[in-house]
């Protein structure tokens, strides 16, 4: 008996490999820790590693370490964050990272497990955990929304929680990191500005943004346009034959002109869309390409998260104008 609860007190020392000190980083699966506490202080090489899931996630982050830094992200162009598995590459990069970074609110669904498992024993945390509650959105079911980059306003706050990592974990560029985080936060307040005033020159009837699935949540309350997508929050749900009759009927019944496809997202639904409306005498369009969740290729200008969002902005304006 005693043998036995000694052997079970080894064992479980042994699976949690001595990580005690960093239990700060604990996550509550979605969101990650709220409280930004890193004990121990990074003593180099530099540059520091940094692991992150999507292209938006690692745009902050490069923006706020700069040169310090070197920030691997895991998922690429066209990639669908909601269904993504870590590959077992991904998972060694992960291991050797000394901070990582993801987006949260459920974004990543697959990796739940493992981000809880590495902020035992690195520094791991969700860009999204900070972001005001009161800004936080969810569907009829209740479940979290976790699109918030379509807010620009609100996506900057990520820039906070960055700083406050970086701050903490590598003190000795403080300044630095400081006036990167103050930079972008200016650059990002820009560009919110410059969505809305494009956004406003579309007609308030004609604001209707139908999308593959519904990433733009975020964007409709940001940017006052109505927004219906035709699978759920995530693209593991699958889209009805109510839910496209539903689109059929409102995109006929308001005159609406376009719809638009997703880079990450399955066309087949949109496809279906416009032959609806053809089926009842009205012309319907795909607006153009949107990036929803992954940003475009690295060296395009849509590759950086300013050039995603304007994009996207562009396209809307002139196809729904
Ligand atoms: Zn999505």
């Amino acid at each position: 008996m005693r043998r036995r609860s000694l052997f079970l007190v080894i064992a479980t020392v042994l699976m949690t490999g001595g990580c005690q000190k960093d239990s700060n980083h604990e996550s509550s699966a979605g969101n990650g820790p709220t409280e930004i506490k890193i004990h121990k202080i990074y003593q180099g090489p530099y540059p520091i590693k940094v692991v992150c899931t999507t292209g938006m996630v690692a745009d902050l982050v490069r923006h706020v370490g700069q040169k310090h830094v070197r920030v691997k992200q895991l998922m690429g162009a066209g990639v669908d964050p909601h269904l993504y598995k870590a590959s077992p590459g991904d998972v060694r990069q992960l291991h050797d990272a000394d901070l990582v970074f993801y987006s949260g609110r459920h974004l990543e669904g697959k990796m739940t497990e493992i981000f809880a498992s590495l902020a035992r024993k690195k520094p791991t945390f969700a860009v999204t955990a900070k972001m005001h509650d009161d800004r936080m959105m969810q569907d009829e079911d209740g479940e979290h929304d976790p699109h918030l980059w379509f807010d620009v306003a609100l996506w900057s706050q990520g820039i906070d929680l960055i700083l406050d990592v970086l701050v903490q974990f590598d003190p000795s560029h403080q300044a630095e990191y400081e006036a990167n985080g103050a930079a972008y936060r200016k650059t990002l307040a820009e560009l919110h500005d410059y969505a809305k005033t494009q956004m406003a020159r579309i007609p308030k009837d004609r604001r209707v943004l139908v999308t593959a699935h519904d990433a733009f949540r975020y964007f409709g309350r940001a940017y006052d346009v109505e927004v219906r997508g035709i699978q759920g929050i995530s693209t593991e749900s699958e889209a009805g034959v109510r839910e496209i009759n539903a689109l059929v009927e409102l995109l006929c019944s308001r005159r609406i002109k376009a719809v638009f496809v997703e880079t990450s997202v399955s066309e087949k639904n949109v496809r279906a869309l416009i032959e609806g409306c053809q089926a009842r005498g009205h012309r319907v369009v795909v607006g153009g390409e949107l990036y929803s969740d992954a940003m475009g290729e690295e060296g395009t200008p849509a590759g950086t998260y300013p050039g995603m969002i304007q994009h996207n902005v562009d396209t809307i304006v002139k196809a729904l104008q």
